[in-house]
């Protein structure tokens, strides 16, 4: 019989997973710190490149993680050295060309570029509504044939990222586990969109998905690859992390935060 193994890093997505519930963030960050030297190291697995990223941790006042992993699953940042671990980064330049990818995406139709600040070497963002599974095979596919590695990732029926084919949430993680010596059965993962099913689907891992997670999500999780939570965004992120014995019990904030995000 297997063993259940302790929690030994939690990655969770921010928009809509520890954010977007001013008072569940509130009662998150207040859980978090009460545990203390025993809690699990923090990833912080988002969209938002890193400066934007910190930006949201300072004024929700979520706890500083230990990790951030960003755009996508294309950088991930050493909180205690400050710095981007390039030994991952390095590791999705086979096969990439950023120029030929903005070249070759922005010839289609109803497709604009998103501000500066969401694009890296690494990731292309561009805003392409409501289209289908079809639209984004048949656009990656295109790439593919144009001799360029990269897939492309779709979210909440807008947001079109262009990332390297080995690039994204899961594989970020995966590769920072491994650099941690941490095991995919010792890790929880959380989020609420598309571009977050590649760490609900690594072998072994816990997962849980807040109330509000969309239907692109749940479709390709199935019933069995997450923790369904009835709260939403951080509510239902602090029900399962007590679910799987992270916490014992939610400690509600003392103080409600000041802003609406
Ligand atoms: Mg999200």
């Amino acid at each position: 019989m297997s063993k259940i193994k302790k929690i030994r890093l939690f990655c969770t997505d921010l928009d809509g997973t520890l954010l977007g519930k001013p008072a569940a963030t509130a009662d998150f960050t207040e859980t978090w710190r009460a545990g203390g030297a025993e809690r699990p190291v923090l990833v912080y697995s988002t969209g938002r490149l890193h400066g934007d990223a910190q930006r949201m941790i300072r004024i929700s006042g979520l706890p500083e993680p230990d990790f951030y992993i960003t755009g996508v699953g294309t950088m991930i940042f050493d909180v205690s050295s400050g710095g981007m671990i390039e030994g991952f980064t390095n590791t999705l330049n086979e096969g990439w060309d950023m120029e030929k990818v903005r070249g070759l995406v922005a010839g289609w139709e109803g497709i604009t570029e998103q501000p500066e600040e969401q694009q890296h070497g690494w990731k292309s963002s561009w805003f392409w509504n409501g289209r289908t599974k079809e639209d984004i095979a048949t656009l990656e596919s295109e790439i593919n044939s144009a001799g360029v590695a990269a897939q492309a990732v779709y979210s909440s029926a807008r947001d079109l990222d262009i990332l390297p084919k080995r690039a994204n949430k899961g594989n970020a993680v995966t590769w920072l586990c491994r650099h941690l010596g941490i095991g995919l059965d010792e890790i929880v993962v959380a989020g609420d969109t598309g571009n977050d099913a590649s760490m609900f689907l690594l072998d072994g891992v816990r997962g849980v998905a807040p109330g509000n997670a969309e239907s692109e999500l749940l479709e390709i999780l199935g019933d069995s690859r997450a923790y369904a939570a009835s709260g939403h965004c951080a509510a239902g992120i602090l029900e399962g992390l007590v679910h799987y014995g992270v916490f014992q019990t939610i400690i509600p904030a003392k103080q409600q935060p000041p802003t609406g995000l």
